[in-house]
């Protein structure tokens, strides 16, 4: 899985599957079910931390079926779920559609987006969402507005449910192209000042209220802490990059020196943000 892990960290999965078609989908949600086999969605994996000893079952890749996109009523996009968010951010604000400033450099794919609710910026990508249409591990198709969804902070209905979202309606607003582009152009170039340039898997801490998980970190003296081949980063104190061959080990050792650490200075117990996954060992 470090092949497909913005980290570059952990071990292998049994099956690597990239459905075609839903019909392909279909079958192969069909043989999991009978044999019992785990299922995972991936998407670019710019939110994960696999473990060394890789995934039990079955990793899905949507790549090669949920990757068009089509603007229709001038101002919504229908996308599938593994297209790059922060191309449709580039794409729209092409097209002098507003909203999706904010997803520039914002790694990772549709369907993660929509899973984690990544934002930035001071928004999100549960404002923007009018549809979702997803497919449960038993094979059941299910299409549902955004009233019926729920997100809030890194948050959405999705992280409860056994469910591979397919594709999302974004709404979004028309305004003018050059004011758009400015701002696209203005993050992207505040994300490259502060963003380290090593493998990461973005913040690795949600923010807890009142502080950035970055400031508290920070404060309690773990930026340039190392383990292995990790290091807390030297330019984002939420940031852990792979400086060097880290292991999963060493930066699972490192969250737990960090939330010891800031435990100890402010009596706060830090949650992660990136989602740990797979088996332990390897190490
Ligand atoms: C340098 C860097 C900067 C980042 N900055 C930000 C930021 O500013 N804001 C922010 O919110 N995040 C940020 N991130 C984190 C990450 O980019 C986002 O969380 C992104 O939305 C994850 O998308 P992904 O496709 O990589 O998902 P993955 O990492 O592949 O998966 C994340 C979760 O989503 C699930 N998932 C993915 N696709 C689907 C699908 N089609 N159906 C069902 N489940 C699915 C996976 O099973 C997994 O549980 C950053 C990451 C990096 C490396």
């Amino acid at each position: 899985m470090s092949l497909h892990t913005s980290l570059k960290i952990g071990g292998p999965a049994d099956f690597l599957v990239y459905p075609q078609n839903i019909d392909e989908l279909r079958h192969v949600l069909e043989l999991a079910g009978q044999h019992d086999i785990p299922l995972f969605v991936l998407g670019q994996g710019t939110n994960l931390l696999v473990k060394d000893g890789g995934i039990r079952g079955i990793v899905l890749n949507l790549a090669d079926m949920c990757s068009s996109c089509v603007v229709f009523f001038n101002q919504s996009f229908r996308a599938g779920a593994a297209l790059p968010l922060s191309k449709l951010g580039w794409e729209a604000a092409n097209k002098g559609l507003s909203g999706l400033e904010f997803t520039t450099g914002i790694p990772g794919s549709l369907g993660g987006a929509l899973y984690m609710n990544a934002g930035a910026y001071g928004a999100s990508i549960s404002e923007l969402i009018r549809e979702v249409s997803t497919i449960d591990f038993t094979g059941n198709y299910l299409v549902r507005s955004r009233e019926e969804l729920e997100f809030s902070y890194r948050w959405s209905t999705f992280q409860e449910e056994k469910v591979i979202i397919l594709e999302g309606v974004l709404e979004l607003i028309p305004g003018d192209k050059n004011k758009i582009m400015q701002r696209v152009k203005a993050i992207r170039d505040d994300r490259l000042a502060k963003h380290p340039l090593y493998p990461s898997a973005g913040s690795v801490f949600r923010n807890p209220p009142g502080k950035p998980a970055g400031f508290l970190i920070e404060q309690s003296g773990c930026k340039g802490m190392a383990k292995g081949g990790a290091q807390v980063s030297l330019q984002h104190g939420n940031f852990i990059i792979n400086r060097e061959n880290a292991t999963a080990g060493d930066v699972l050792t490192l969250m737990e020196i960090i939330k010891q650490k800031v435990r100890d200075n402010f009596q706060i117990e830090l949650e992660p943000e990136i989602r740990v996954i797979g088996e332990n060992g390897g190490e």
